[in-house]
């Protein structure tokens, strides 16, 4: 089923103050294989009792974690993240076994995954206070940083070891210690991205994984325990309004990284082939389901047959079947609940006026036991049908054609989301309109492709609070102490 050369890295315990345990029940639950139905782990199922236990661990690691040097934090953090690259080939075989993303992608998730750990290994040692001019001479005002406390991180399944490395590791540099709640249905590839961390030498209770089928308990508990200082979550804005909610009690500092709906404009002077790229990798990667995913396409009227066209070209090199093949390029959806939601998505959209005017037929023989959804593309969508307004998930473009840069601004903006948008023009006066006036946390201009671990990742609006990435992403785990001396 799968033959990995480091077969410890396949981990089914839940991990708590550094020992890999099974839940209090001995309960499991099933993770199954999006693109061919296949069981291929029975993983612990945790509850209220262990989920304590671990935040109880967090708690007290954090003391010894923080009076570390950072150095010593970093030199950790760098030997974490050799594992990680060392391992790569494994941990992406796992990836894709749960996940379905094609290897190569899934690969690809896993250098991204590293890059936060190695970025975060180098801030690390860059966590700086400052020194201000105080209101009277015998006066010194000084500000120093210190880590937030014990943080938990929930992720969501689109992209299981990134979302996590990209919390986990700005929190080890600034001191704090962890407890991570991996999305139920890929649990394996947090369990073995932190089994890396024990063998680099992260000390025991600094990094816990709690796994689970009941997310409303476990969070309940995450959220609730006032030993847990910060929540880190990466998910829907549904569950994130009621965390922000869960959050209130004790007035925890939350980080949230919620859906998107991103615009997608190609304005008659763009380089077409260039915008056809940009939205072949931004719309199919993943098979859709990424939160900065292409999911509304408006094309100027001028230039819209000759874009359809030319993407519908692209589209037809797309290779959908199970992700551990190399010739596949686009793999399943993570469950037939998904493939649902986008049938009606569509349908919807049909019935409003819209029409396929591409659809990728499906190897029935490679594809019946899996949640596959085909790459399809809709012209004349209405601007506002369910398939503009919701995210859609899945390899679905959707075409609205416009006239003028005020029409497209307003239908951008038209949006409870502000994640990701993407333009392509060749027009300086136009990009730097765009810039001021789109309402989004990350502007690709001339580019489908965003997110790296020296960016600050992020939105506004129903998208989210704070900044993952970069040196802002350092900022979300550190309070601010002022010290006010007087000689
Ligand atoms: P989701 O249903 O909100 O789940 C995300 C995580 O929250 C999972 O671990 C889930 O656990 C957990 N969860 C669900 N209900 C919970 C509750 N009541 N209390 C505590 N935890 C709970 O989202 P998803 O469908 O997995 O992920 C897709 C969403 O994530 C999309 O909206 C996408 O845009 C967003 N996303 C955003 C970013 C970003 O950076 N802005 C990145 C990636 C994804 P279980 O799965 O075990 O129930």
């Amino acid at each position: 089923m799968i033959n990995l050369r480091n077969s410890s890295l396949l981990q089914t315990h839940a991990f708590i103050d550094g020992d890999w345990c099974h839940a209090d029940t001995y309960k499991t639950f099933v993770v199954k294989n999006p693109a061919t139905g296949e069981v291929v782990a029975q993983v612990a199922d945790l509850g209220v009792d262990e989920t304590r236990r671990a935040i109880t661990a967090a708690a007290h690691a954090q003391i010894l974690w923080a009076q570390k040097t950072a150095k010593e934090r970093s030199q950790l953090l760098r030997a974490w993240f050799d594992l990680v690259m060392l391992h790569q080939e494994d941990l992406a075989q796992i990836l894709t076994l749960e996940q379905g993303k094609p290897i190569a992608e899934a690969r690809g998730e896993i250098a991204y995954g590293a890059s936060y750990i190695e970025w975060f290994s180098e801030e690390a040692k860059r966590i700086y206070g400052d020194v201000i001019a105080p209101p009277s001479v015998d006066q010194r005002i000084l500000v120093i940083k210190q880590p937030i406390g014990v943080v938990a991180a929930i992720t969501p399944w689109n992209f299981p070891c990134a979302m996590l490395a990209r919390k986990m590791a700005p929190a080890l540099a600034a001191g704090c210690t962890i407890v991570a709640k991996p999305a139920a249905e890929t649990p394996l590839s947090a369990l073995a991205l932190v089994f890396l961390a024990q063998q680099a030498g992260i000390p025991a209770g600094v990094i816990n994984v709690v796994t689970g089928i009941d997310s409303a308990v476990i969070g309940a508990e995450l959220t609730g325990n006032p030993l847990v200082r910060k929540l880190s979550f990466t998910g829907s804005t549904a569950v994130g309004k009621q965390l922000i909610q869960q959050c209130a009690a004790d007035v925890k500092r939350i980080t949230l990284e919620l859906g998107g709906n991103a615009p997608f404009v190609v304005f008659d002077d763009a380089d077409l082939d260039a915008a056809v790229a940009g939205a072949m990798a931004s719309k199919f990667r993943n098979a859709g389901q990424t939160c900065v995913c292409a999911n509304r396409f408006y094309i100027h009227r001028s230039v819209y047959s000759q874009f359809s066209e030319k993407l519908i070209v692209s589209m037809k090199a797309l290779t959908v079947g199970n992700g551990v093949d190399s010739n596949v390029n686009l793999g399943p959806l993570i469950s037939m609940k998904a493939v649902n939601k986008v049938q009606k998505l569509v349908d919807d959209a049909v019935e409003k006026g819209a029409h396929i005017a591409y659809q990728t037929l499906l190897n029935e023989a490679e594809t019946a036991q899996g949640c596959f959804y085909p790459p399809t593309v809709l012209l004349n969508v209405a601007p506002d049908s369910a398939l503009t307004r919701n995210e859609i998930f899945g390899p679905v473009a959707g075409l609205i054609p416009f006239d003028t840069d005020q029409q497209v601004i307003a239908f951008a903006n038209n949006s409870e989301f502000g994640l990701a948008a993407y333009c392509y023009t060749r027009d300086a006066k136009r990009i730097k309109h765009l810039s001021d006036v789109l309402e989004t946390g990350m502007l690709g201009i001339n580019t489908g492709i965003i997110s790296n671990e020296m960016a600050p990742f992020g939105g506004i609006k129903q998208s989210g609070w704070g900044r993952e990435g970069s040196y802002y992403g350092i900022e979300d785990y550190v309070s601010v102490k002022y010290l006010c001396e007087r000689f």
